[in-house]
């Protein structure tokens, strides 16, 4: 069987109860916005989410996922993706602050990540923020029926690279429905591969640069878990959950309501 054939296709209802799933993994993130604030310990930040989760229906995802002991992934400054939350870690004035978070929702899953910053942070890290969450963006409009996942890509490495920061090789976006990750890989990297999957109507990808400051490479801590820059400079990670339509990309992890959106929270 090859590649494409192992991505599974979601039907209109399918997509609506993803719908479903990232509205509250939309509304998880915006309050840990709202919330988010110097002297609070990432321990804290994974409680609100797992509380909030839970009051609007969903299930945390990421919960004993391959092991992982928490709901929510914090991951401060040169911490890329996966940190651990924990009581110990407490935020300051000038962090960044990745947030990311999965939902199952009656058999769907919703995934999607910002990154914040804590109180006042420096201008190179406003920059980081704002040039991965519009390579996010740029990723996104390629995310259309006819398009090859490379082209995805190749919009997000372009646009991170010619403002001055790296791009993360080792994680990768994903494919996403019925399982939290799913077929295709969706690389933030022009890969040497030539058969790029078709981007076909009712795909649904979870896209979601890394962006670091300084080298792209990245290590994992002794936590098995941790994944942190080599160079220990600041790294910044934003998701969406994107649904494949003739219309264009639906990005389902939006808090933005439409018209036909369902009440969830
Ligand atoms: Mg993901």
């Amino acid at each position: 069987m090859g590649k494409v054939s192992s991505i599974r296709l979601k039907t209109s209802d399918e997509i609506a109860l993803m719908r479903k799933a990232n509205l509250i993994v939309a509304e998880v993130l915006s309050v840990l916005k709202n919330k988010i604030a110097p002297g609070m310990s990432t321990f804290e930040l994974d409680r609100i989410a797992e509380e909030h989760c839970l009051d609007c229906g969903g299930l945390p995802a990421f919960k004993g996922y391959c092991g992982f002991p928490a709901s929510l992934c914090v991951s401060v400054n040169e911490e890329v993706v996966h940190g651990i939350p924990s009581r110990k870690r407490i935020l300051r004035e000038g962090d960044i602050v990745s947030l990311d978070f999965g939902v199952l929702y009656q058999g769907f899953y919703g995934d999607a990540a910002i990154t914040l910053p804590v109180g006042r942070i420096s201008e190179k890290k406003t920059r980081l923020l704002q040039v991965t969450e519009d390579a996010l963006y740029k990723g996104i409009a390629q995310a259309v029926p006819g398009n090859r996942v490379s082209d995805i890509s190749q919009a997000v490495q372009s646009y991170v690279e010619n403002a001055g920061f790296t791009i993360v090789r080792q994680f990768v976006g994903h494919g996403v429905g019925a399982q939290l990750h799913e077929a295709p890989e969706v690389p933030n990297y022009r890969s040497t591969d030539k058969s790029s999957p078709r981007l076909l109507e009712g795909m649904v990808l979870a896209i979601e640069p890394m962006v670091n400051v300084g080298t792209h490479r990245v290590k994992i801590l002794d936590d098995h878990w941790t994944v942190v820059t080599e160079d220990s400079q600041p790294s910044a990670h934003f998701e969406h959950s994107v649904a494949i339509t003739a219309t264009g990309p639906y990005i389902l992890s939006h808090r933005e309501i439409r018209g036909d959106d369902p009440v969830v929270c």
